[in-house]
């Protein structure tokens, strides 16, 4: 499919900058640059190579009026971004001189583009798929270098690859499925025919299962763990939030909204991205668990991910220490031991005995003692029980895992159905549910509205 008109957009990010980019994708588009652009000795820009980066100035071809000196290149279709003819402009940065040129690309007969329509062009032309689209937007905004790295992959094709091995696997289930519709006689199902079924859809039903075992670990790097540190007054919270701070030489970002008592701070620990939220501001004099009553307080609390639970070694355990042990007793927690610089009057053992399962780590944050293990357990508990991180295959798009659990729901029909000996074409229904569930990922078998909706979330120029 080609789209016949050609489109333009500023590519760079708005504001001052050293320079700014104005791309032009489309059949026309190196017929307007060369409308537009003069070497300095009066060439046109095809008088040139392609992919060779020119220096001239972009003229106002009505005037010949000088608008701004640049490096322009062009690129013949079919290797560029979007597979069509490529032109950018490199002009000075700032609002004006890109405004300008691109003001004059589309009088000479380019459409503004849309947001994403270059990357959107790329997939509606065949040369990536959405599942690799969608990782151009991901990667632009990654906020930590393992979001960025998994966006990478899914870019190169990682997730998308697997998926189409399943979908080739279902290809095969169905020409065995359809055979055998063809072929059926009296008897009901063929019973080795069915053999094979259950064994192969079996198989696909652990593929699916296994890629949706990511997405928790996925949703993460992409979005950030909801973490929050709860304990008494003056145990150390806010320290060691500092502590991780400074270690992580974070972007700190006040979010918006938040009130002014509660701090939630945006941290990287070895790559992936932390929410925490120092509980720090809900006035500290008040009893800790009447604290957690406290109705927003208990939003936080509830819908962590994660919770820090700092106990202070210097002093004894207390009723309200204990009331906190009970309600993370059910939570993702870590228990930390603070100030181990100090003599100790707490009863470890006690701890351990009231919470069997949940990892204590002793630190001294006026020591720098303690934070690197206590960095490694998150690390460790954000990819608990995920076997796949190792060749980084995340499953981080709620888009996908969406369409993975509708996958997997219809295998599992399958399943059901060839178990019970339904007619074959039954079973046909559920395969090719499955299927076209998969195919969203790709984009193989995404209706067009939802590809529309998709684009809209990226930027201009992109
Ligand atoms: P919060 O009320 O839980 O947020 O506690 P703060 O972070 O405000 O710390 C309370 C006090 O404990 C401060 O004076 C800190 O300097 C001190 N503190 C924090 N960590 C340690 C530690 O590891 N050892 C010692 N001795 N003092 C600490
Ligand atoms: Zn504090």
């Amino acid at each position: 499919m080609f789209l016949s008109d050609t489109i333009a957009a500023i590519a760079t990010a708005p504001g001052e900058a050293g320079i700014g980019i104005v791309r032009i994708s489309g059949n026309k588009a190196i017929d307007i640059a060369n409308k537009i652009f003069k070497s300095k000795k009066g060439k046109n820009l095809v008088d040139f190579d392609e992919r060779r980066v020119n220096y001239g100035y972009i003229l106002n071809p009505d005037t010949n009026e000088k608008v701004d000196e640049v490096l322009a290149v062009y690129m013949r279709s079919p290797f560029t971004y979007t597979t069509e003819d490529i032109v950018e402009i490199h002009c000075h940065g700032g609002f004006i001189p890109v405004k300008k040129i691109l003001e004059l690309v589309l009088r000479m007969g380019a459409r503004s583009a849309e947001p994403g329509e270059f990357t959107k062009r790329s997939f509606l032309n065949g040369r990536i798929d959405l599942a690799q689209a969608e990782a151009v937007m991901d990667l632009i905004s990654a906020k930590t270098d393992k979001g960025f790295d998994v966006a990478l992959d899914q870019l190169e094709g990682s997730l998308s690859k697997k998926v189409k091995e399943i979908i080739k696997n279902l290809m095969d289930i169905l020409a065995h499925i359809e055979v055998s519709i063809d072929f059926a006689d009296e008897e009901d199902v063929d019973e080795v025919t069915l053999d094979i079924l259950i064994k192969r859809s079996n198989e696909v039903k652990d593929e699916i299962k296994l890629l949706l075992e990511t997405a928790d670990t996925g949703k993460i790097i992409r979005e950030g763990l909801n973490t929050v540190i709860i304990g008494k007054p003056n145990v150390g919270k806010s320290s060691l939030l500092n502590a991780l701070l400074g270690e992580s030489r974070a972007i700190v970002t006040e979010v918006p909204g938040t009130t002014r008592d509660i701090i939630e701070e945006q941290l990287s620990i070895k790559g992936i991205p932390i929410k925490i939220i120092d509980t720090a501001g809900i006035r500290e004099t008040e009893d800790i668990v009447e604290k957690i009553g406290v109705e927003r307080s208990k939003q936080f609390f509830n819908k962590a991910e994660l919770i820090i639970f700092m106990l202070d070694i210097s002093s004894e355990l207390t009723k309200e220490d204990f009331e906190i042990l009970e309600l993370i007793k059910v939570r993702k927690a870590l228990v930390i031991i603070n100030k181990t610089d100090l003599p100790s009057k707490l009863d470890e053992s006690a701890i351990s005995q009231y919470i069997e399962n949940k990892k204590i780590i002793k630190l001294s944050i006026a020591e720098e003692k303690g934070i690197d293990e206590l960095e490694n357990a998150i690390v460790d508990m954000v990819y608990s029980g995920d076997v796949r991180t190792k060749d980084r295959l995340l499953v981080t798009n709620v888009r996908h895992k969406n369409a993975l659990e509708r996958a997997l729901d219809s295998i599992v029909e399958g399943l059901e159905a060839m178990n019970k000996k339904l007619p074959m074409d039954f079973i046909e229904v559920d395969v090719k549910n499955c299927w076209e569930a998969l195919g969203e990922i790709t984009g193989e078998t995404v209706a067009e509205d939802l590809i529309d909706h998709i684009f809209q979330n990226f930027c201009i120029g992109k």
